[in-house]
């Protein structure tokens, strides 16, 4: 960190704590070659998650919108709340983990396909379905095809 008095790059930390609400720390930094004092906040990296959507326009992360496409999938079927919870939680992690702050929303629906797939073959089929606008019964067919042979295989 730069002295702001004399631009000299070397300043050391003399105290360092958080702030009253805890959003961020507040650092005492001297100068080592003009001696001043001064304070830095840091704060964590609050850049949002961006989605580039299918008509290339850009929105907000929202984990809520997952877990409602997961949920809705897995209507009357046989997953807990908690193994809801689990696949969203995946999902975010993997998106978090990733190096980009801007995902396709294609990516999500594989993502949550994938989690899909292994728990509960309807509600894959529910969301692959809304999620790739199967034109007719056919695409649609197709998909349940594979999948069943996917599964007679494991
Ligand atoms: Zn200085």
């Amino acid at each position: 960190m730069k002295c702001p008095f004399c631009n000299a790059a070397d300043t050391r930390v003399i105290d360092s704590r958080p702030t009253e609400d805890n959003s961020s720390i507040r650092r005492r930094r001297q100068c080592e070659n003009c001696g001043k004092r001064f304070t830095t906040y840091e704060k964590p990296e609050t850049t949002p998650l961006m989605i580039i959507k299918k008509d290339n326009s850009r929105e907000v992360y929202d984990r809520l919108k997952i877990e409602k496409g997961i949920i809705h999938s897995c209507h009357k079927r046989p997953v807990s709340s908690a193994q809801i919870m689990e696949m969203t939680d995946a999902v975010e992690t993997a998106l978090f983990n990733r190096e980009e702050r801007e995902i396709p929303s294609t990516v999500i629906g594989e993502m949550v396909m994938e989690q899909l797939k292994d728990r509960d073959p309807v509600a894959y089929v529910r969301f692959a379905s809304v999620y790739r606008e199967f034109k007719d019964v056919n695409t649609f067919m197709a998909e349940l095809t594979k999948l069943l042979e996917h599964s007679e295989k494991s």
